[in-house]
């Protein structure tokens, strides 16, 4: 965070880091399997709510990420290691601990891979399946650059209940916040996944980055076009110091009026607040 006397109230007190015993069991259960979340590599702030209530997010193939985000805190450069396919089986191991019926696993982009890493999001699955096959499985996924066509179809067999991709902002913001990365692919990428008998589509954005409230309308009326149907509108939250500075606290109101529209545009699931992140309360049916 970094300024958060200037943080307004409604952000400030829903930071409260309440921890319980749950906490710690779930701590055990994520590094005892030396796994890595993006709750712990975004610095994100509902950890203590999260990780209290047993539930976390797994980010498999590796630490680094071959982008450099404006907005996030993971770590960037060449990963240097190929997939570790024994990841999927840690993954399986944490979640049996946890006893976790559903499961939301992301990743860190792998230009460097042939496969973009589509083959350990689906072993995986597999993996997690093999332990409990009643396993919900909610995967967050890259956009797969060059390979999105293979990545589908490496991962659409194991059909996740929710493929989600997040588009994050505007397009007229790509450049500082998403470099590298392209609007109309991410939403290729949806309109693929959407596409998937049983498969549902989901996306979220960070509101606060200097976009109009029309662009995130715009790109709602877009996620839907493509077949989205699950959507997650929250506060950016600069994670550390070296990263774009907020322009903009929403208000909760402003939050609850895009939620309201977005179910006249017929998202059947979406969450609009200051903390919600597109893994926040992943598991409830309706959101
Ligand atoms: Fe982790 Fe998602 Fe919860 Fe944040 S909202 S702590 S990323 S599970
Ligand atoms: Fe962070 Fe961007 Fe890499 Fe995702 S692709 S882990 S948001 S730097």
């Amino acid at each position: 965070g970094g300024n958060a006397s200037r943080m307004p109230s409604w952000i400030r007190y829903a930071l409260g880091d309440a921890r319980d015993s749950k906490y710690g069991a779930t701590a055990r259960a994520v590094h005892g399997n030396r796994l890595v979340t993006i709750c712990e590599e975004g610095n994100c702030p509902n950890r203590g709510e999260c990780w209290s209530r047993g539930t976390a997010t797994f980010m498999i193939l590796g630490e680094t990420c071959t982008r450099a985000c404006g907005f996030c805190s993971v770590a960037t450069g060449k990963p240097g290691v190929p997939a570790d396919y024994s990841e999927a089986e840690r993954v399986a191991d944490a979640a049996a601990q946890m006893d976790l019926s559903y499961v939301v696993l992301t990743s860190v982009n792998r230009d460097d891979l042939d496969d973009g890493g589509a083959g350990l999001f689906a072993a995986t699955v597999r993996a997690l399946r093999a332990h409990k096959p009643e396993m919900g499985v909610e995967l967050l996924t890259p956009d797969f650059r060059k390979v999105v066509d293979p990545a589908v179809a490496t991962i659409a067999p194991e059909a996740p209940l929710v493929w989600g991709h997040n588009v994050e902002t505007v397009p007229r913001l790509y450049k500082p916040v998403r470099p590298g990365s392209d609007y109309a692919r991410s939403l290729y990428v949806l309109e693929r996944a959407a596409a998937i008998e049983g498969v549902e589509a989901k996306s979220s954005l960070m509101l606060g980055l200097g976009e109009t409230e029309a662009e995130v309308l715009a790109v709602m009326r877009d996620l839907r076009e493509v077949g989205v149907t699950r959507l997650a509108l929250g506060q950016y939250l600069r994670p550390a110091r070296d990263k774009l500075p907020v322009q903009e606290y929403i208000h909760p109101d402003r939050f609850a009026a895009l939620e309201e529209a977005g179910r006249e545009m017929g998202f059947s699931w979406i969450k609009a607040g200051p903390l919600v992140r597109s893994s926040y309360h992943a598991e409830e049916v309706q959101g």
